[in-house]
C-alpha cells in the first residue's frame, strides 16, 4: 500500500549502531528495493516502472552514470538505482495547498529527508517580495518575472546558470546557448564538486577530461585498483563489473580510508549462487590515511621505476613526455616520509607491486576520495603517470576510470556546461546560431557563491539538484543565496534549496526521467552520455506527475524567448516541439556527434564518442603526447589532537537526496548525526562510543565552524582519520577550502576537533 509521506519530521537521530556488514546486496538490497518502491508507487507502478528502467526503449536511471552492457537483463537497476526511481514516480504530490500550509519558515525547519519525501511538486510557485510561503503562479507570470530581473542586470554577469548533473542532453545545449546568446559564461555545475580534479588532470595528462575504459575493458583488465570510492553504495552495478573480471581471472586492490562491504564481497542478486554466497572483490585492501593517495602512486612509481623490465621502454619512447623530469622527481621522494603520508606499511606496498607487475591490463577507477582535496589534481597526475609507465593507456582492458557520480554530468559538460569553455567550442556556436558568445570565463560553484555574497551576482537559476545543500560553508552560503534578487530552481521535489531564497523565488516544476514527455512534434525522447562516454536516449514511460509540468527543454525555450524576445534569432519554438531539431544543431556544433539522430536511429543502444588516448593512442595535449608530470608529493598535515574528517554519503542517500535514515553496511541504523572514529583514536580524545560530540573545523586563516551534536561511533577507521555523512558536515568546510587548478570544495580532508557536545 503505497504510504503517505511523513507528517512529523521522523529526523530525531538517535541512531542505532551495530558491527559493519561485509557484504552488499543479496536479498536485503532486493527486500528494500520492494519496500521503497512500494511505499512510493505501489505495487502495480512499480512493476510497470522498475521493468522499463536502463532498458534500450526505456528510461535512463536518474542516479549514477554507471553505464549498461549491450545485454541488458530483465532487471537492469541496484537498490539505489530504485530508490531513485521510486522518489520520482512517487505517487506523493506537493500541491500550491501543501505550500499554503507550509510557510518558507516552517519548510526552512525541516530535514532534507522530510522535505525529500513529500513527493512530486505539480505546480508553478512564486515566493513574492515579502511573502512568508510560496503561491501558484502562471507558467507566463513565471516567464516574466525571470525576464523581468534578468533585463534590470547592469550586467549579464549578475546572473548564474547552475546545471545539476541530472539535466539531459538537450536541456544542457539549450541552457548554455541561451546564457551565452544571453552574454555570460556563468555556467556553474555540479561537476564542479565533484570531478573537476579529474577534468583538469586529465586533460593536462592525456588531452582529453574524460575516462579512456569501457565496461568491456573492465571485464578485460587483469589488476583493478578501487582507489577513493565505495561502488557498492554509490555506483552499484559497478560490482557486476568487478564480479565479472574476477571471475576472467583479474585481481582487485582497493584504496580506501574505510573497509567497505561492497568491495569486500558482492552478493549479485542476479544470479542464485551470488544471491546467497557472493563472491568475494578485494585481493588487497590498501587502507590509506585520507590524502595518502598521491604519496601510495608515487611509492608505487617509484618500485616500478627501480625494477628491471617493468617500464614499457617503447611506450614512453614514442607516447610520452617529460619522462625524464618524472623520474628525478620519483627519484627524490623520501620513502619514510612518503610512505607516512600513506598510513601504510612497506609490506602492503610491495604486496600491491607484486600484483602491478604481474599485471598487463590495469584500470585505475576513482571518485570523490580523490578528487576533494587541495592536491587532487597532482593525485590524479600521479595515477596517470602510474599507467603511463606501463603503458596502460589506449590498450585493452586498461586505463583510466573517473566514476561519474551523476546520470549525465559528463553530458552537461560536453553540452557546453564549462564556465571556461574551449573558444574553438565557442566559435562553432557563434557560426551555427550567429552569436557572439562572451570569451572572458565565467564563475565556478565556488566563485558563484563568493559572487553571491559580495553581491557581485544577483540571480540565481538552476536547473535541478540542491545547491545550498550541496555546497560547502553552508551557513556562508545560505546567506550568499538570500542576497540574491530572485532564485529559480527547475526542480521535481522539494529540498533545502526551496527554503532559502533570493527576495524573490520561482519554483519550476518539471518532467522526471520516468515522465512521458509529448510536445508539439509528438513524443519526444532526451539523450544522456553516461561515464564511459556512451550516448543513449531515454524514454519516460508514466503520465507526467501533473498536468502543469514542462519539460526541461520547455522550460530553458520559454525563458529565452522571454528573455531575449524577438531580437534572438535562435528557434526556441522549434527546440521546444521537436528535440530532434535540437540534436541536429549538438551535431553540428560538439565534435562526435555528426548524425546524432541517424545513429540513435540505427542503434538503440547508442553510440560511444571518440576517445583519441582510448581509440588510437593520440594525445591531443600542449605537448601532443601523453604528458606524464613531476609535482610533488602533498598530503594534508594534522596537528596532535585532530582528526582528519572526510564527509561522505550512508547507503540510503544519493548527493543530498536522503532515501532513509539507516547506512546498512556501515551499521548505523534511524539516525545520520554520527561520526565514525577509530576506536583508538576516540579513546585517546576520551570519547566513548556513544558518546556525543561536537565536531569543529579549524581553518588557516584562524576561523572556526561547528556541527554540533554528533553520536562517536567506534569505528575501523584508518588512523588518525573519522568520516561523516554530508550535507550535515558541510557546514565544516571553508568556502576557500578548494583544490588547487580546480577549485573543487577540499570536502574530504578536514581538520576538525571533537567537543564534548551539551546536545546529546
Ligand atoms: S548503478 Fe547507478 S545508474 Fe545503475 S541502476 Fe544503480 S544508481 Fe542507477
Amino acid at each position: 500500500m503505497v504510504s503517505k509521506p511523513p507528517v512529523g519530521d521522523p529526523v530525531q537521530d538517535a541512531p542505532q549502531v551495530t558491527p559493519p556488514q561485509h557484504a552488499a546486496a543479496g536479498l536485503p538490497a532486493i527486500g528494500h528495493t520492494l519496500r521503497i518502491a512500494q511505499e512510493q508507487m505501489g505495487l502495480r507502478r512499480t512493476a510497470r516502472t522498475l521493468l522499463k528502467v536502463n532498458q534500450k526503449d526505456g528510461f535512463d536511471c536518474p542516479g549514477c552514470a554507471w553505464p549498461e552492457g549491450d545485454k541488458r537483463h530483465v532487471a537492469e537497476f541496484c537498490e539505489n538505482g530504485a530508490k531513485a526511481v521510486a522518489e520520482e514516480a512517487t505517487l506523493r504530490r506537493v500541491t500550491p495547498e501543501f505550500f499554503a500550509a507550509h510557510p518558507l519558515a516552517d519548510l526552512a525547519d525541516r530535514s532534507g529527508y522530510w522535505l525529500g519525501q513529500q513527493g512530486r511538486i505539480t505546480q508553478p510557485m512564486l515566493l513574492p517580495e515579502g511573502g512568508d510561503r510560496y503561491e501558484p503562479v502562471t507558467w507566463e507570470r513565471a516567464f516574466a518575472i525571470v525576464a523581468e530581473e534578468l533585463r534590470a542586470l547592469g550586467s549579464p554577469d549578475e546572473a548564474l546558470f547552475y546545471t545539476s548533473g541530472r539535466t539531459s542532453n538537450e536541456a544542457a545545449f539549450l541552457l548554455q546557448l541561451f546564457a551565452r546568446e544571453f552574454g555570460t559564461n556563468n555556467l556553474p555545475d555540479c561537476s564542479n564538486m565533484c570531478h573537476e580534479s579529474s577534468g583538469s588532470a586529465l586533460t593536462e595528462t592525456i588531452g582529453i577530461g574524460k575516462g579512456s575504459v569501457s565496461l568491456e575493458d573492465l571485464h578485460r583488465a587483469d589488476l583493478i585498483i578501487v582507489a577513493g570510492q565505495n561502488p557498492g553504495t554509490n555506483h552499484p552495478r559497478m560490482l557486476s563489473a568487478l564480479e565479472k573480471a574476477k571471475a576472467g581471472g583479474a585481481k582487485i586492490i582497493s584504496v580506501n580510508p574505510l573497509p567497505e562491504a561492497g568491495l569486500e564481497r558482492f552478493k549479485n542478486p542476479q544470479t542464485p549462487q551470488g544471491m546467497l554466497k557472493g563472491a568475494a572483490l578485494n585481493d588487497l585492501f590498501l587502507q590509506i590515511r585520507i590524502g595518502g593517495d598521491q604519496a601510495l602512486f608515487r611509492l608505487l612509481n617509484k618500485l616500478v621505476l627501480e625494477t628491471a623490465g617493468a617500464v614499457d621502454e617503447e611506450f614512453v619512447r614514442e607516447h610520452t613526455h617529460g619522462y625524464e623530469e618524472f623520474v628525478a622527481a620519483a627519484g627524490e621522494a623520501d620513502w619514510d616520509e612518503t610512505l607516512a603520508a600513506t598510513g601504510l606499511d612497506r609490506s602492503e606496498i610491495e604486496r600491491a607491486l607484486e600484483m602491478v607487475l604481474a599485471s598487463e591490463r590495469t584500470v585505475v577507477c576513482w571518485a570523490m576520495g580523490l578528487t576533494q582535496h587541495k592536491h587532487s589534481v597532482p593525485t590524479i597526475r600521479e595515477v596517470v603517470n602510474f599507467l603511463l609507465l606501463r603503458g596502460n593507456i589506449g590498450r585493452p582492458g586498461a586505463g583510466v576510470c573517473p566514476v561519474r557520480g551523476h546520470s549525465n554530468v559528463q553530458g552537461d559538460r560536453t553540452m557546453g556546461i564549462f564556465e571556461r569553455p574551449a573558444p574553438a567550442f565557442l566559435d562553432a556556436l557563434d557560426k551555427e546560431f550567429g552569436i557572439v558568445s562572451p570569451r572572458r570565463h565565467g564563475f565556478d560553484v565556488v566563485r558563484s557563491i563568493q559572487a553571491l555574497r559580495d553581491g557581485e551576482a544577483k540571480v540565481f537559476f538552476a536547473m535541478g539538484g540542491n545547491f545550498v545543500g550541496a555546497t560547502p560553508d553552508t551557513e556562508v552560503t545560505e546567506a550568499a543565496m538570500r542576497r540574491a534578487r530572485l532564485t529559480v530552481h527547475v526542480s521535481t521535489k522539494l529540498n533545502r534549496s526551496h527554503a532559502v531564497t533570493g527576495t524573490r523565488a520561482l519554483i519550476l516544476p518539471t518532467l522526471g526521467r520516468t515522465d512521458k514527455d509529448v510536445q508539439a512534434g509528438g513524443k519526444q525522447f532526451v539523450t544522456v552520455e553516461d561515464s564511459m562516454s556512451l550516448v543513449h536516449a531515454s524514454r519516460g514511460n508514466l503520465p507526467p506527475a501533473s498536468p502543469h509540468l514542462l519539460s526541461e527543454p520547455a522550460i530553458v525555450a520559454r525563458m529565452a524567448r522571454a528573455v531575449l524576445g524577438d531580437g534572438s534569432a535562435t528557434p526556441w519554438e522549434e527546440f521546444e516541439a521537436d528535440y530532434a531539431t535540437i540534436r541536429d544543431r549538438i551535431a553540428r556544433v560538439v565534435p562526435g556527434f555528426e548524425d546524432f539522430n541517424a545513429r540513435l536511429a540505427a542503434d538503440p543502444g547508442g553510440f560511444r564518442l571518440p576517445h583519441g588516448p582510448r581509440d588510437e593512442r593520440r594525445f591531443p595535449t600542449k605537448t601532443g603526447k601523453a604528458n606524464f608530470t613531476a609535482a610533488p608529493v602533498e598530503y594534508p598535515r594534522v596537528p596532535k589532537g585532530r582528526l582528519l574528517l572526510q564527509t561522505l554519503r550512508s547507503h540510503d542517500q544519493y548527493n543530498t537526496t536522503i532515501y532513509g535514515l539507516d547506512d546498512r553496511y556501515r551499521g548505523i541504523k534511524g539516525g545520520r548525526r554520527v561520526v565514525l572514529v577509530h576506536p583508538e583514536d576516540a579513546a585517546a580524545l576520551g570519547f566513548a562510543d556513544g558518546a556525543y560530540a561536537d565536531l569543529v573545523s579549524e581553518w588557516t586563516d584562524g576561523s572556526e565552524r561547528r556541527a554540533p551534536g554528533f553520536r562517536v561511533v567506534h569505528y575501523p577507521t584508518s588512523r588518525g582519520c573519522a568520516a561523516a555523512y554530508y550535507p550535515e558536515t558541510n557546514v565544516l568546510v571553508p568556502l576557500e577550502s578548494t583544490a588547487d587548478v580546480s577549485n573543487t570544495p577540499a570536502s574530504k580532508s578536514v581538520i576538525v576537533r571533537l567537543e564534548e557536545s551539551a546536545s546529546a
